[in-house]
């Protein structure tokens, strides 16, 4: 079922029960009111016929049923009984029909004083009545209450039709409201499907940018630049991986085309080979940073995540650097002395973390003229601060914040070997344990890297 129908029918299903309730309590009321008055002027009636009768010495009782019978209209069908104290019948007012009652009722007015009832489908009064001299009576009368009753059906009749009106016009009106607010909808729908992922610039109308309707179509929009954007990065990723591929494949591709020009000494196939190796080793590097990427992308869900001690991680890691580069030194002190081994104990992947430590602490090596990297360990309430310090060629300025995007090397790096992954790549798995890095840089003096990552203290 269309939203339009539902709110259509259930706003009318709504309308439809209060009518019900408010007209129910006026029939109601106005029944209760209609018998109340009916009994009133049956009981006066009855009560004016024994007082002439009693009272009214000059009044015969065949004179008495004349008139009676003459204010039919008054009260249709009215019959009045009147009974002595030994329960004799001393008048009635019509001879032919009496009225239904029995020996109770009469017992239970000469009781209570006076009895409204309906006994038999007749609507009947029955009250004691004294007279000057004493002389207790009881008087009965029953009329029927054509008039109150033909007017409450009318009255019945005009609440059902405008009952019945009330709720088609509420549907009707219902389903034009509803459509109409609902348009904004519609239209917006056709113009999402109007989006593909090669539209990703095209956005959606935001109107008066305040209603839902609106704000939907602006998170929408919202939505389309984060995906326009994540696949712009994407698309530039994936030409600067391959870009960074041809490069070195080039180069091996052209060394072996001009070594295979010529006969070469066995000197020269030496250097070659090696010249080859060395393109080789700059290959698997690269592969390994992409791989790195993908793995801190991928294994976010499946990853191992253990307590992990910050400075036993940093001492392996520093022992690893050092027997590879032989020329490099990595110096690590303590800011403070841990009071306990929380505070520098971090929640993390083992294998992601030290990809992260080992990365800068390379880079700290390789960009600085006395390969020194010094890593600083402190904490603070929360978390673990592990700072990368070296005195190495520094940042320029104005690219220290493009330094974490994938493949962006500085302007004063480019005679250095590498490819612009490693920090990226650090960026991405320190966000994955709640962490920060940031960097503080001056060109020539060198570079300060921190890393904050909550701990367990
Ligand atoms: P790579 O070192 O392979 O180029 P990274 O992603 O590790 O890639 O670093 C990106 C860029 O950030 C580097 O090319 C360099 O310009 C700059 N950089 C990173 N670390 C340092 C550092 N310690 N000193 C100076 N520049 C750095």
């Amino acid at each position: 079922m269309k939203i339009r129908t539902k709110i259509a029918l259930q706003f009318s299903l709504i309308v439809g029960m209060i009518l019900i309730v408010a007209f129910g309590s006026i029939y109601f009321l106005l029944e209760e009111n209609r018998k109340v008055e009916f009994y009133k002027r049956l009981k006066n009636r009855a009560l004016t016929t024994a007082r002439l009768l009693v009272e009214v010495k000059k009044i015969d009782r065949r004179l008495m049923k004349k008139i009676d019978q003459k204010t039919f209209t008054e009260l249709y069908a009215e019959k009045v009984l009147m009974f002595d104290e030994d329960d004799n019948l001393v008048y009635a007012s019509i001879d032919a029909k009496t009225i239904y009652y029995n020996a109770e009722f009469l017992a239970e007015v000469w009781k209570k004083g006076y009895v409204q009832t309906n006994l038999e489908g007749n609507d009947l009064i029955g009250t004691k009545f004294k007279d000057e001299k004493g002389k207790n009576f009881v008087v009965i009368a029953s009329a029927t209450d054509t008039f109150g009753k033909m007017q409450l059906e009318n009255i019945k009749a005009s609440l059902t039709l405008v009952l019945l009106l009330g709720f088609f016009l509420t549907i009707l009106l219902g389903i034009i409201f509803a459509g109409q607010s609902l348009r904004p909808l519609a239209v917006m729908n056709q113009e999402i499907k109007k989006i593909t992922a090669y539209n990703l610039k095209q956005r959606l109308n935001e109107s008066n940018k305040q209603d839902e309707v609106a704000q939907l179509a602006i998170n929408f929009n919202k939505m389309l630049q984060r995906l326009e954007q994540s696949f712009e990065l994407q698309r530039s990723f994936v030409s600067n991986a391959s870009h960074e591929l041809r490069t070195p494949l080039a180069a091996i591709k052209s060394e072996i085309q001009v070594s295979l020009e010529k006969n070469r000494s066995e000197e020269d196939y030496q250097k070659i080979l090696e010249s080859l190796l060395a393109d080789t080793q700059r290959l698997i590097q690269l592969s390994n940073g992409l791989l790195q990427l993908a793995q801190s992308e991928s294994k976010e869900k499946t990853m191992l995540i253990q307590p992990l001690r910050v400075d036993e991680l940093l001492f392996l890691i520093q022992e690893e650097i050092t027997l590879q580069n032989s020329n490099y030194q990595v110096v690590i002190d303590f800011d403070q002395i841990p009071e306990s081994d929380s505070s520098v104990t971090v929640n993390a992947n083992e294998a992601l973390l030290k990809i992260v430590f080992s990365n800068l602490i390379d880079n700290a090596c390789k960009y600085s003229a006395n390969k020194k990297a010094q890593i600083l360990i402190g904490f603070g309430d929360k978390y673990c601060t592990i700072l990368v310090k070296d005195k190495g060629i520094g940042i320029p300025e104005d690219e220290i914040k493009k330094i974490f995007e994938p493949f962006y090397r500085a302007n004063n790096a480019t005679s250095f070997k590498g490819h612009g992954i490693g920090l990226s790549v650090c960026r991405r798995i320190v966000d994955m344990f709640q962490g920060t890095i940031e960097v503080q840089s001056q060109i020539g003096a060198g570079s300060d890297f921190f890393v904050q990552i909550p701990h367990l203290g």
